[in-house]
């Protein structure tokens, strides 16, 4: 479990990897509990959760997330009984969403029916901090959001958000975070659209290890270096920088 007095000494803050998808799993563990990086380590199937679960119960700073990704829906759709089972042993879910992308479009009618559906659960389980995957069906994961979810059923965090200005000041009404990994930096179209967040809802993640630093796969412990580049398109130093984000992680776990 978190420790929300632990948060106060926190370095830094991946709110979305894939800790499990890593050869050394158990010691990026050991290395974010050590070097104190809060980390929510999402799942991307219900079938990995218990040992997501097992591995992170003791931590302070890792904690798991329930997944049943949107790029698997068509594989693991028979899964969801299993996510429903295991959704009142955590106030963590992800990785989910949709992905309206060519390859996945063929399941878009079962992902949404899916989604719908952990949205609704959710909601009546209340106090569920969510991240969410939204490749080309952002006002989509809005509209769901805002029928089963949002404002006052659960918290969401949008991940890797590559919508436009209008659907930013959409998901900021309506209560959405937003965290910013290495890649979204390197273009300037993301960048302008960072120009826009809220200050008071970015949040870093890595989504490691999907996303290379130095030709390997990024750490949870390199969100600190995200961050320091974030401070820049914001025009913070960075220890500003670090505050915010910090602020904003606290303010985010404490929320019952
Ligand atoms: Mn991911």
């Amino acid at each position: 479990m978190i420790n929300l007095q632990a948060i106060d000494d926190a370095v830094g803050a991946d709110f979305h990897c894939h800790l499990d998808l890593y050869p050394e799993h158990i010691a990026l563990i050991g290395e974010c509990e050590k070097l104190k990086i809060l980390t929510l380590t999402v799942t991307t199937t219900p079938k990995a959760w218990p040992r997501n679960r097992e591995l992170t119960e003791s931590c302070s700073y890792v904690q798991a997330a329930l997944g049943l990704h949107p790029q698997l829906v068509s594989e693991r759709a028979n899964e969801l009984p299993l996510f429903e089972k295991h959704l009142a042993e955590t106030r963590f879910v992800g990785e989910i969403g949709l992905d309206a992308g060519s390859r996945f479009y063929s399941s878009f009618a079962e992902q949404e029916a899916i989604f719908s559906r952990i949205l609704s659960m959710c909601a009546e389980q209340r106090n569920k901090i969510l991240t969410i995957h939204s490749v080309r069906s952002v006002s989509k994961v809005l509209k769901h959001l805002e029928k089963n979810l949002l404002p006052f059923n659960g918290r969401v965090i949008l991940h890797w958000f590559t919508g436009t200005e209008n659907e930013v000041r959409k998901a900021a009404d309506i209560g959405c975070y937003f965290s910013i990994n290495d890649e979204m930096l390197k273009s300037q179209k993301h960048r302008n659209l960072i120009l826009q967040l809220p200050l008071d809802r970015i949040l870093t993640e890595t989504d490691g290890p999907f996303i290379q630093r130095a030709g390997k796969p990024i750490r949870p412990a390199q969100s600190t270096l995200t961050c320091v580049e974030l401070s820049k398109v914001r025009g913070l130093e960075p220890y500003q920088m670090k505050n915010v984000i910090l602020k904003n992680a606290k303010e985010l776990l404490a929320y019952i």
